[in-house]
């Protein structure tokens, strides 16, 4: 045909042993392909001929669920003898290697319930897309987005395939129609590969199995274009091209699969168990291709539902994944919340210490007052009943400073304690502490010989101090304090230092 793209007209001869009597509702179903026209000979028992041509529309007008073409057959009520199909310029040997002659009633029928069905199936494979997205509210993991494009594109090749895309737009021209199949297909394929690749977890997948997934998804891009813009002279080999790429990017699949499942990873498992009827089917498709065995007629809609359990089951196992990292991130939290409380707690006393102290000076409602704490001649204490002692004494100090609930008391380290005041009185309350510390002491550790007393300095804040400064200006008076004969305290502000 002049300014035909796939040039070669195609020939199918269906040759019946003697001549047939087909009922006049009778018609010729076949699948749907890209062509542009076709035309139906039939020989009469008499030997005569009738001819009848269709342009591409008749796809869309005569659709059928399944994406099915049905070409009305008889003109003449007469028995037949044969029956030529010739195509022009079809993309895919299936329009002519799938012609069966059928009922029409039956075909209205059945194809009015399939189509619902495959309606009901888009529904279902929509449903993970909204789950996906409510899952990534909450985490952003690159899997989420690529489960969504596999749904997404899941969806449009059974909206598309099935023929529904035809109640949508029934304007749709028969070109368009087919670059749609290939794409939403090899989209759903491509992102089916980037899902796998997110989704296994690091230690299931090794890097250049990884890697090989994503070229498995690009390759499938690849065959796109060439389903898409490329030119097929011979007869089939856009249908080998379909089969041998896509197969190879399947086989990529397999192989991922059986790698991770012998690494023991658990969303390896989820991934075989939604992938198994879809590799299942493009077996089928395979052996039939090459007409090793004839599959039942429903055979060819069971890709759809292959398509669409795949959807559901890899989404329970994001799902899963889902839980598992959540799970990961709860206890990193809570370790991290251990780690955090670690670093600001003294592993002698069990109080606060100084990077403690200093985060809570600077955190409203800011204390009224900051008290350093030296206990005197600690090293008697040490020399004279040891080491252990010593820490005893330095665990009672602790205590007794903590005796306020609302002060916050902390180990600067050694011998040395410092108190975060809160109110109107600090002063009171600190030296109360002081002493506190002496009677705790005695209480808690008998037997030491003298009394143990501590000297205090403590400065008045007025809210707008760095810890360092006001801390200085404590240091310095809490010096005065021992200065002027110990186990005393002595008060004054951050701005007379
Ligand atoms: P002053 O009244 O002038 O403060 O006299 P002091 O003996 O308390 O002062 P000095 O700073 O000379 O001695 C502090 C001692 O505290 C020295 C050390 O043996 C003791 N010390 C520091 N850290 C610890 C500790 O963690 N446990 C025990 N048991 N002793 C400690
Ligand atoms: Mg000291
Ligand atoms: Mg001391």
């Amino acid at each position: 045909a002049p300014g035909s793209r796939r040039g070669a007209r195609q020939w199918s001869i269906i040759d019946f042993d003697g001549p047939v009597s087909i009922a006049r509702s009778a018609v010729l179903r076949t699948k749907f392909t890209d062509f542009s026209s076709v035309t139906l000979h039939i020989q009469y028992a008499d030997g005569h001929w009738a001819n009848r041509q269709w342009g591409s529309d008749i796809a869309q007008r005569n659709w059928l669920a399944g994406g099915r073409i049905v070409l009305p057959l008889l003109t003449e009520h007469a028995p037949v003898r044969r029956i030529v199909v010739s195509v022009d310029n079809a993309n895919s040997a299936d329009m002519l290697t799938n012609l069966t002659v059928v009922s029409g009633r039956s075909v209205a029928e059945h194809g009015y319930d399939a189509a619902l069905l495959f309606a009901l199936l888009c529904g279902v494979v929509a449903i993970p897309i909204l789950y996906d997205l409510a899952f990534l509210v909450v985490l952003r993991e690159r899997f989420l987005v690529w489960h969504i494009a596999m749904a997404a594109g899941t969806l449009s090749y059974i909206f598309v395939s099935s023929g529904l895309v035809v109640v949508a737009f029934p304007g749709i021209s028969t070109a368009l129609r087919s670059q749609l199949l290939i794409w939403t297909f090899v989209l759903a394929i491509a992102s089916a590969m980037e899902f796998a690749a997110h989704y296994l977890e690091e230690k299931g997948l090794s890097r250049v199995m990884r890697r090989l997934l994503h070229i498995a998804s690009i390759w499938a891009l690849c065959v796109g274009c060439i389903l898409s813009f490329g030119h097929f002279g011979a007869v089939g080999v856009f249908d080998l091209v379909h089969d041998i790429g896509l197969g190879m990017v399947l086989a990529t699949c397999i192989a991922a699969l059986a790698h991770a499942l012998l690494r023991g990873s658990r969303p390896a498992r989820f991934l075989a168990a939604g992938w198994s009827l879809t590799i299942l089917f493009f077996f089928d498709r395979l052996l039939r291709a090459f007409e090793l065995y004839s599959a039942p007629d429903w055979m060819t809609y069971a890709v759809y539902f292959g398509l669409a359990f795949e959807t559901v089951v890899t989404a329970l196992g994001v799902a899963d994944r889902f839980l598992a990292i959540r799970r990961d991130r709860d206890r990193a939290r809570a370790l991290a919340r251990t780690m955090e409380h670690l670093a600001d707690t003294d592993p002698l006393t069990g109080i606060g210490n100084r990077r403690a102290l200093e985060r809570r000076f600077r955190d409203a409602p800011r204390p009224t007052a900051l008290a350093v704490i030296d206990l005197d001649h600690f090293k008697h204490v040490n020399d004279r009943n040891g080491h252990d002692v010593g820490d005893l004494v330095l665990k009672a100090v602790a205590r007794a400073l903590s005796t306020i609930p609302r002060h916050l008391a902390g180990r600067m380290g050694g011998e040395e304690f410092a108190l975060l005041l809160y109110g109107a009185d600090p002063r009171a309350d600190a030296e109360r502490l002081r002493q506190a510390i002496t009677s705790h002491v005695t209480h808690e550790v008998p037997g030491l010989e003298t009394p143990v007393t501590a000297s205090m300095g403590l400065v008045q804040l007025a809210g707008d101090e760095v810890f360092e400064t006001a801390f200085k200006a404590a240091d310095k008076l809490l010096y005065d304090a021992k200065a002027g004969g110990r186990n005393r305290l002595i008060a004054g502000n951050s701005a007379g230092v």
